[in-house]
């Protein structure tokens, strides 16, 4: 399996992350997707990949929605400069985040845009976040970015949401919250994508699945997700493990021998 959506640069994962990616290791993954969020981290996920992991880590880069307006520009010749390096399997996490606001919406669109043409410019895929705020991110993409590549990390919309993200030919990526018996909108997309379309992620050390809820998440706890996702569709284990890591090694074009 492949974690598609970890964040190891996090103090909480980064402080002991050999031994984390030795779990995930004995669990089953053959790699972990490290999102790196501005400087410290994309430096961290650097370290990591030339600490010779226990398993392969990929990088993506790009300042989330929250920080565009403080750390934005400052990132962005980084992030910049890492593609040219071909340091990068992907852009993101962008997107708009209309629930939090923490920025204000005009710049979270002005940087969204300029990602658009960054992974444009770079033939890289997008890994979008997303929150209260689709109808804008739907609307944005189709004039700046149509017919691109993009992923919807820790997708939490409605089932018409997620048809349009199908409809746009983007991929679903689902984290622990599937696993919330609350979650009922959640399993009804999880019903009705098909498997080719579906990512499985940690976020970690965010959103730690049902029974591991209090604890610091960590790639190796993806299972748990991966087998309710499998219960959910009424197929197998191995049949979800397979599926969604072959649509993390093209989406993302991993160099992995399986
Ligand atoms: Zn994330």
């Amino acid at each position: 399996m492949i974690d598609s959506h970890a964040h190891l640069g996090d103090d909480k994962l980064f402080s002991n992350w050999k031994a984390i990616l030795e779990r995930a290791q004995m669990v089953g993954l053959n790699a972990v997707v490290d999102i790196c969020t501005d400087v410290i981290t994309l430096e961290r996920g650097l370290l990591i990949q030339a600490s010779n992991p226990p398993i392969p880590v990929f990088l993506t880069a790009a300042t989330t929605p929250h920080d565009v307006e403080a750390e934005g520009d400052l990132f962005f010749k980084r992030v910049e400069e890492a593609v040219l390096k071909k340091q990068l399997v992907a852009i993101g996490e962008t997107g708009l985040d209309y629930y939090y606001e923490h920025s204000p919406k005009q710049t979270q669109k002005k940087h969204l845009i300029k990602y658009f043409n960054l992974a444009k410019m770079a033939n890289l895929p997008l890994v979008f976040h997303c929150r209260e705020a689709f109808g804008d991110l739907f609307d944005l993409a189709d004039l700046e970015y149509s017919n691109a590549s993009a992923l919807l990390h820790c997708f939490t919309g409605t089932l018409d949401e997620a048809k349009q993200v199908l409809k746009r030919g983007w991929g679903l990526s689902f984290s622990g919250i599937v696993t919330f018996k609350k979650s009922t909108q959640l399993h009804e997309v999880l019903k009705y994508a098909p498997l080719e379309k579906i990512f499985i992620e940690t976020d970690a050390p965010y959103l730690a699945p049902q029974t591991k809820r209090g604890f610091c998440n960590e790639p190796s706890f993806i299972l748990e997700t991966a087998q309710f996702i499998a219960d959910l569709k009424g197929v197998s284990l191995e049949e979800v493990a397979e599926t969604t890591s072959r649509n993390a090694r093209e989406f993302f074009s991993l160099a992995l021998n399986r």
